[in-house]
């Protein structure tokens, strides 16, 4: 299937309150999804228990990220609780221009910048069932203390204020069900008509 792929891949952005379950979602969908890629953050915060370097983030150090700032290699970078995050400018043109898409996991003002530069990309924001519930989670990941708990759970209760202006809602409950939602997003995504046309059209010559 891959030449009927079009030329240009697309983008996906999920965004969703730390501890929502973001993260387990993109690892299945990862799996699951042929023909798309995902765009592996740096960020100076420390790795979690198994999180992998280059799998999850580039763990750098904040020196390292401020001269990534001055080359002007990001196309996005956020501080986020005290530490930087970042999505490089290569890893997104290199993915679109092969015709892969690319899902990005940003926080909300990273997915406003994307959709400033990139107005096609599609936006999905997770959501967690209930406030109890993400703080149940956050609480059962491991490496994190109660100030950062707290201020986590400030936050969400911001972003999920905000999560209007996303294409799609993603509530995860039943995190299977989750991650079909995701999934047919995407599939979704890539059948609309702005997107396949070009491709019938070279096939059927209309
Ligand atoms: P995020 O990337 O959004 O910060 P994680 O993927 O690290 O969140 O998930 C936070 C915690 O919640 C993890 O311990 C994960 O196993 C758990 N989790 C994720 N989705 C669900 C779900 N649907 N039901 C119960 N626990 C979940
Ligand atoms: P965490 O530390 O829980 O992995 O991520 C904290 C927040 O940073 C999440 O909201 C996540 O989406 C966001 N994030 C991760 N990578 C980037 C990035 O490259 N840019 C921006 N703007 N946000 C990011």
């Amino acid at each position: 299937m891959m030449e009927l792929w079009p030329k240009k891949g697309q983008l996906f952005v999920i965004t969703a309150p730390s501890g929502t379950g973001k993260t387990t979602i993109i690892d299945i969908i990862r799996k699951k999804i042929e023909g798309i890629g995902y765009s592996v953050s740096h960020t100076t915060r420390p790795p979690r228990t198994g999180e992998v370097n280059g799998v999850h983030y580039y763990f750098v150090t904040r020196k390292d990220f401020e001269k990534m700032i001055e080359a002007h290699e990001f196309v996005e970078w956020a501080v986020i609780y005290d530490h930087l995050y970042g999505t490089s400018m290569s890893s997104v043109e290199s993915t679109l221009s092969s015709g892969k898409d690319l899902l990005l996991d940003l926080d909300i003002q990273g997915a406003q910048e994307i959709k400033k530069q990139f107005p096609e990309a599609t936006l999905i924001f997770i959501l967690p069932p209930s406030l109890e519930i993400l703080h149940e989670r956050l609480q059962g990941r491991s490496s994190q203390d109660d100030t950062s708990i707290g201020l986590r759970m400030g936050k969400a209760a911001e972003e999920i204020r905000k999560c209007r202006d996303y294409d799609y809602l993603v509530i995860n409950d039943d995190l299977n069900q989750a991650a079909r939602e995701v999934e047919a997003i995407i599939i979704a995504q890539r059948a609309k008509t702005e997107r396949r046309f070009p491709l019938v059209q070279e096939i059927f010559h209309v």
